[in-house]
């Protein structure tokens, strides 16, 4: 489903700029769709296409076809703590979804001050 109004021939001449490799791979995932990550069962939108540095010539867990994806898992397509963008996401773990229910309930738990808290309480100083 789409989240945002699809920009096709921008897309493309996008694509036709990008390394070889990749087009295939950026062209299944077009950067207007809404998409659900296997791994954690967000919705989640495109951030990048990130080019993996073994330029698809390894087969890599890392990357498929050299290509490797950051996503963002935000508040308008979730309910989450708070939003974050993931990285190092595979093609494979994507799958287009629908939008949220009219009901479902949305948007983030913490504000940005107790997201900030958490995230500094991961880590602990040595
Ligand atoms: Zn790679």
């Amino acid at each position: 489903m789409n989240h945002s109004e699809p920009n096709h021939e921008k897309f493309r001449e996008w694509i036709d700029m990008r390394p070889q490799h990749l087009r295939s791979g950026i062209q299944a995932l077009p950067p207007w769709k809404l998409y659900r990550m296997s791994s954690s069962g967000h919705r989640v939108t495109l951030y990048s296409y990130d080019e993996c540095k073994c330029g698809g010539r390894e087969i890599h867990e890392d990357c498929e076809g050299g290509l490797s994806l950051t996503v963002s898992v935000t508040g308008q397509f979730n309910r989450v703590k708070f939003s974050r963008n993931v990285f190092g996401i595979l093609p494979r773990e994507l799958t287009e979804c629908e939008l949220p229910a009219s009901d479902e309930r949305l948007g983030e738990t913490m504000s940005a001050p107790e997201a900030k808290r958490f995230v500094a309480s991961l880590a602990r100083p040595h």
